[in-house]
């Protein structure tokens, strides 16, 4: 018996939660859910989006799979998905992008892997405002070095790249790449510029790939990763990275793949891993049972696979293939016509999910 949390987060998070653990207990595999609620739904009852517990229950669990949460804007609470990446040292963002028959997109056959860093670069929030004392120190630091003059009241954020950081993140993928069958890793960052940052982000990865001999190891500027990878995403495989290109290039690669709907993902560390869809909470649609349940189903896919169930894992991949490939009983955003009457609903299309997989 697997103990696993369950976070169904807010917005549409508590549908597509419930489509997912249903299909989840449809391969068989004997999970103890414990379902720890966090979001904007929380905040008033307890006072803050995530309370002790849902940490100290993931802490406990090692493995927790999450519906998206809110952000309002301008609130002032931050990022509770931010929050809990940091507070758990998740340090390897996984994004497979994969293409599924029957979900539309301009490109076939895509099988690309972002391993994005989530703990430093400009993601880290080191950031000096416009103006501020503090910032104005700054600057005149900078001048002081002879490391160029910037404008006056100028914002700052500041880039921390550091080589533990870098060779965790690139060693995260060279074990995928061998864990998961694969044959080449990529190192994206643009050292050529940057040269003191992202120059040590790449000599880690050259460091780090020697210990590799059997995958093949190369580089790209970020710039023609980008303009490569729509032209010929064939030639790439695990893509690896510091967190704000991951957080560009796995946009990009989700779009290859067809889209948000089907685009899992997994934030893991070397004591907990936490399994959620790249799309957020889509708050227009909730209570509607209308989105789209795919992008957390293959989360808890990955899941699955994480906690050594690889049988179950493929069993409901292939059942979400069946259904998206079918095209029958699939959310709107998988039909052609966005108000396709034929659509189904989140929890219909994890009926015909559980069907399909016998
Ligand atoms: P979003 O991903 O929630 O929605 C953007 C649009 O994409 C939606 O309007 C909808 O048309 C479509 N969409 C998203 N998920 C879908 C699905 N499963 N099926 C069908 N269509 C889908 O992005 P947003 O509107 O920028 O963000 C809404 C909230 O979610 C914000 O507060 C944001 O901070 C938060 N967010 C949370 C996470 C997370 O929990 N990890 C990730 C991203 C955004």
């Amino acid at each position: 018996m697997h103990k696993v949390t369950l976070i169904p987060g807010d917005g549409t998070g508590p549908e597509i939660a419930d489509a997912t653990r249903r299909c989840i207990d449809a391969t068989g595999v004997e999970i103890e859910w414990d379902i720890q609620s966090a979001g904007i739904d929380v905040m008033e009852e307890e006072g803050t989006p995530l309370p002790a517990r849902v940490i100290d229950s993931v802490r406990k669990n090692s493995v927790a799979i999450k519906g998206p949460i809110t952000t309002p804007v301008g609130s002032g609470f931050r990022s509770v998905n931010v929050y809990l990446r940091k507070v758990l040292d998740l340090y390897a963002c996984l994004r497979p992008c994969k293409s599924y028959a029957g979900v539309r997109s301009r490109f076939e056959d895509i099988d690309l892997v972002v391993v994005r860093e989530n703990t430093e670069d400009l993601y880290a929030g080191v950031e000096f405002e416009s103006g501020d004392e503090s910032t104005d120190e700054l600057i005149r630091f900078v001048a002081m070095h002879d490391k160029g003059n910037i404008r006056k009241h100028s914002a700052i954020s500041i880039k921390p790249i550091s080589t533990v950081a870098s060779e965790r993140i690139v060693r995260f993928a060279f074990e995928y790449a061998l864990a998961n069958g694969r044959r080449k890793v990529t190192a994206v960052h643009k050292a050529n510029i940057m040269k003191m940052t992202d120059g040590l982000f790449l000599e880690s990865a050259r460091r780090v790939a020697e210990d590799y001999p059997d995958v093949e190891f190369e580089d790209r500027i970020v710039d023609n990763m980008c303009m490569q990878l729509v032209q010929k995403p064939e030639l790439y495989d695990v893509l690896v990275m510091p967190n704000l290109y991951g957080d560009i290039l796995s946009d990009l690669c989700a779009g290859l793949a067809g889209g948000l709907g089907v685009a899992p993902g997994a934030n893991i560390g070397d004591h907990a891993a936490l399994f959620e869809a790249t799309h957020g909470s889509a708050p227009k649609y909730k209570g509607l049972n209308k989105v789209n349940p795919c992008a957390l189903i293959l989360s808890g896919v990955m899941m699955l696979k994480h906690i050594g169930e690889e049988e179950a894992a493929l069993k409901l991949e292939n059942g979400v293939a069946a259904v998206i490939r079918e095209g029958k009983d699939v959310t709107y955003d998988l039909k052609a016509y966005r108000d396709d009457p034929s659509a189904v609903g989140t929890s219909e299309m994890a009926d015909a999910i559980i069907t399909a997989m016998g």
